[in-house]
């Protein structure tokens, strides 16, 4: 006879996957909820949108051992259940890591403006820009926070040397809204991104407001205004809270408050990943290091295990510098967490070689997911 399982997982990017290898690992029962048991590995966006690879390529299957997988969405999360396909079931805990979720941009169909943040988004992207021959890509952060802080500044260099590449007489412009590219963690990165961008021929306009509301029509409206229009504009969405976690938002802003261990206010429920209003970017590193904490809270919650996370997470951010060339931004806080702790920044500069730790990086990811290969 199977018995219930204790702890529902939500989703299987890096959050969610690693809460649900820790929490088997500590003997926890397990079940895992992910889309068509997918997961899709966000950094081959990039890639993907100058038609270099395939959305599929970057697609996963997920085949843990030892745990149950469900392909599906969760609908609802209550106290001890959870509601998958209209059926609820029983556990003792949520560890929920569903990311973020993206604004709707304009229209699907052709159009000078169009909106993308993952791989599935940038291969509808693809024909698009390859349609460009000459004038203006825009590429425009709508707003913060958003996925891998220096990744739309690696997009817009990477777009301007695959056209040089082609020799079409193509300007490609960064506009953000931020005051300093990545400020909230100093000067440093910003300097280095800006640095690369013009070397790149980018130029990147700092503290643009765009109009979320004209956005969602399909137009970008900036202050000051622009007269030169673009060929096409690439948006990085606004980023909002997961329909599954919007209970718990309080205030503005699209990421869930959580204590350190990452519970939410909901007994029982954790919110991890990219949807947990953590003060550590939004990559991959920090996404599995709240797994780690929370999947820990659990078992010793339930008595099953007493284990000790690490007291902070490292981020490892490629840099995508076109024609193959990558850089990294390494990001660990020795010091304890932000605000007291301050961040430890490495830059490593750009070069080909790195081009097989990216790859090395998504060798690792798709390991993780797929146990089932292995036996
Ligand atoms: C273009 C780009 C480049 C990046 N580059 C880097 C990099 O170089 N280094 C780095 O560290 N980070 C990078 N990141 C960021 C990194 O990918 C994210 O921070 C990380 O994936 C967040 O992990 P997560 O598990 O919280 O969420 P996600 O990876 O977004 O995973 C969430 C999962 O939950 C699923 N889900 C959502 N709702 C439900 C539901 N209701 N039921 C079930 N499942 C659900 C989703 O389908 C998804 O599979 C990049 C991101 C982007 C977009």
């Amino acid at each position: 006879m199977s018995t219930a399982p204790n702890v529902a997982v939500i989703g299987a990017g890096p959050a969610g996957l690693t809460a649900a290898r820790r929490l088997r690992n500590g003997g926890a029962s397990v079940v895992m909820v992910a889309p068509e048991a997918t997961s899709e590995y966000l950094p081959g966006a990039l890639a993907v949108a100058t038609g270099d690879a395939s959305a599929a390529s970057y697609r996963t299957r997920v085949d843990l051992a030892g745990l149950e997988i469900v392909p599906g969405r969760a609908e609802a999360i209550e106290p001890g259940r959870i509601r998958v396909d209209g059926s609820w079931r029983r556990v003792e805990a949520v560890v929920a890591a569903p990311g973020l979720a993206l604004d709707r941009v304009g229209s699907t169909m052709a159009g000078p403006v169009l909106g993308f943040w993952d791989p599935s988004g940038a291969e509808a992207a693809a024909p698009r820009l390859a349609a460009v021959e000459q004038g203006i890509v825009d590429v425009v952060i709508s707003s913060v926070p958003y996925r891998c802080p220096p990744a739309p500044y690696g997009l817009a260099m990477r777009i301007a040397r695959w056209a040089r590449r082609r020799e079409l007489a193509v300007e490609v412009r960064l506009r953000t809204p931020e005051r300093h590219p990545l400020e909230v963690l100093g000067r440093t990165l910003g300097d280095v991104l800006l640095a690369a961008c013009a070397d790149a021929g980018v130029e990147v306009r700092l503290g643009a407001v765009v109009d979320p509301e004209a956005l969602a029509a399909g137009a970008v409206t900036e202050d000051p205004v622009d007269h030169r229009r673009a060929a096409l504009t690439i948006v990085i969405p606004p980023h909002r809270a997961s329909p599954l976690v919007a209970g718990l938002l309080r205030g503005e802003s699209p990421l869930v408050p959580v204590d350190e261990r990452f519970a939410t206010e909901m007994s029982g429920v954790f919110v991890v990943g990219d949807a947990a209003a953590s003060p550590y970017p939004r990559a991959d590193g920090p996404a599995a290091w709240s797994g780690t904490v929370a999947a820990d809270a659990v078992l010793a919650e339930l008595g099953v295990a007493d284990a000790q996370s690490p007291a902070t997470p490292q981020a490892d951010c490629f840099v995508d510098h076109g024609d193959g060339a990558y850089g990294r931004f390494r990001i660990s806080y020795p010091d304890g967490p932000p605000p007291n702790g301050q961040p430890d920044i490495a830059v490593e500069p750009p070069a080909r070689a790195r081009a097989r730790d990216f790859d090395d990086a998504f060798g690792r990811w798709r390991a993780l997911r797929a146990e089932g290969a292995a036996r």
